[in-house]
């Protein structure tokens, strides 16, 4: 099945940086919204946005939306 997330990496200048973890896209601990694949916390790339929902989550919370998002994967 074909990934529907709207990016590749290449599409928007994935590179090291630290950024993915405070980006409203990124969810703990290696997941983003909208770009495809793997995605360090320690990365960016020209959609990051500042986080704004996820703001005050702490790890337990982060990986509830982690688990959320992965569970139509299994
Ligand atoms: S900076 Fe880009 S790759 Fe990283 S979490 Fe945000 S949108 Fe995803």
């Amino acid at each position: 099945m074909p990934d529907a997330k709207q990016y590749r990496k290449d599409d928007v200048n994935y590179r090291q940086y630290e950024k993915c973890g405070t980006c409203n896209y990124f969810y703990y601990p290696n997941v983003c919204e909208i770009v495809q694949g793997n995605i360090s916390r320690d990365a960016v790339c020209d959609k990051w946005e500042i986080q704004s929902k996820k703001e005050a989550m702490d790890g337990d919370s982060y990986q509830a939306e982690y688990d959320k998002a992965n569970k139509d994967k299994e």
